[in-house]
């Protein structure tokens, strides 16, 4: 069999295939000369698999499609709080190039906007790096989310730089402020070089699988930057990536997304894909026009809304079932699926109905595939309650799914691999078993 993934992404792809509105982006004159009719669309799994149709190995520079990036190295390189003291996250609903700062703290809003990812550039590596040093750990920082070597298009730069008034007054009007400091002009220069990095549209998805992936690159295997970074550039990309247009994104297409003025666009869904889009020319807002129209089809067709609220997960508790009798007798409590707050909740109230009827109690995790940290403690706390109400507790865990059991102050806990070894009797069902709705 044929996977239908690159016949759907080429369908896509003929369906917006004729739309020539917008116009690509004339303020970067080098920019204005790119074959606007190129047209791609690539999917990473958060596995490494990548699917495509169309131009998906075109060179093109990669624009504000860096801004997320350098801010993850940016808050990896220096910390939340002096990122944080320096460029804001709330959306500012204007344009991407707006001179706009917070009052009184001279603060851009986010790194979204030029004026925040201008500020992000002189963020990223160590406080006394030379500007061409910066630059290094950026381009350095790019390429470990892409997975390869990233090249600089030299002519970009130039070109942006001859017409950079604008970012220049921006940077200035940051330097008057104090966010920036030293050599502003090298500053911009920088951000330019940033934004002058050359990318393809199968570069572009797995760079956002490695934030879907929760900052493991899916090719490489390498951790670019820790999981808590990711959540706060994830979370700046849904309210802030699309600039003005950022509300109707996240109703409409519901994806944390950056866009770039050369044309790429990059959703990232958590635990799932990364996507990216190549199609130069632009709406008002700077968003490729093309590209919305793929997200939308993408979010709807494969329901990929973030907000999509997701059928309730099968139970987390299968079975409640009390082996042997007497004495002997076992409480077991079959647990399944991915366990995450909800579902720990569910087997404690569980607990608490049912299990002072028994002495011995078991959790049986054969068949959890995942526990989170908050689940994991949840049922820990349950386990070391029971212990101090004079029950003995068990973890049925062949596979370890809950790391480290120690349910601490006054718990017990033993872990064995089968629920067969608590059993006198195996197999033998007795007494009021009962099984959850
Ligand atoms: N280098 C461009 C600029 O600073 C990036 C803008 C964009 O892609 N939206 O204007």
């Amino acid at each position: 069999m044929r996977s239908m993934i690159p016949d759907y992404l080429a369908e896509a792809l003929g369906d917006v295939a004729s739309d020539a509105s917008g116009e690509t982006a004339g303020y970067i004159p080098e920019l204005a000369t790119a074959d606007p009719d190129r047209l791609g669309a690539a999917f990473a799994m958060v596995d490494g698999e990548v699917y495509g149709a169309g131009d998906i190995d075109t060179s093109f520079t990669i624009q504000s499609i860096s801004k997320p990036f350098v801010h993850a190295l940016a808050l990896a390189d220096r910390g939340f709080d002096s990122v944080l003291a320096k460029v804001g996250v709330e959306p500012s609903g204007e344009a991407f190039n707006e001179i706009s700062l917070e009052g009184g703290t001279g603060r851009p809003l986010n790194p979204m906007i030029n004026a925040g990812a201008i500020t992000v550039h002189s963020l990223a590596g160590a406080e006394d790096l030379r500007p061409a040093e910066r630059v290094e750990r950026v381009t350095d920082g790019l390429s470990s989310f892409a997975g390869r070597r990233l090249e600089m298009d030299e002519a970009v730069h130039a070109s942006e730089m001859e017409h950079a008034h604008r970012n220049l007054a921006i940077a200035y009007m940051l330097g008057s402020h104090g966010v920036l400091t030293g050599d502003v002009r090298a500053v911009v220069d920088g951000y330019v070089r940033q934004c002058s990095l050359l990318v393809t549209a199968r570069d572009l998805a797995v760079m956002a699988a490695t934030l879907a992936n929760r900052g493991v690159n899916p090719l490489t295997g390498e951790r670019v930057v820790p999981e808590r970074v990711v959540r706060q550039v994830l979370s700046v990309m849904y309210s802030c990536g699309m600039y003005d247009a950022a509300g109707d994104w996240a109703t409409q297409v519901g994806i944390p997304a950056k866009s770039g003025v050369a044309g790429g666009l990059i959703g990232a869904l958590p635990g799932q894909i990364g996507i990216a889009t190549f199609s130069p020319r632009l709406d008002r807002h700077g968003n490729s026009v093309r590209g919305v129209s793929l997200f939308e089809r993408f979010s709807s067709d494969m329901g990929l809304h973030v907000m999509e609220v997701p059928a309730a997960a099968r139970a987390a508790l299968r079975a409640n079932d009390v082996l042997g009798s007497g004495p002997d007798a076992l409480r077991v409590l079959q647990l399944q699926g991915g366990i995450r707050f909800a579902g720990a909740e569910r087997v404690v109230r569980e607990v608490v109905e049912t299990a002072h009827l028994d002495v011995r109690v078991a959790l049986d995790l054969t068949r959890v595939h995942s526990m989170d940290d908050v689940a994991r403690r949840v049922l820990l706390e349950a386990v070391r309650r029971l212990t101090l109400d004079g029950h003995e507790v068990y973890l049925v865990d062949p596979e370890a799914v809950m790391p480290d059991p120690d349910p601490g102050d006054g718990g017990r806990v033993t872990v064995v691999a089968d629920v067969d070894q608590l059993v006198h009797a195996p197999g033998q069902v007795t007494g009021p078993g009962s099984r959850p709705q």
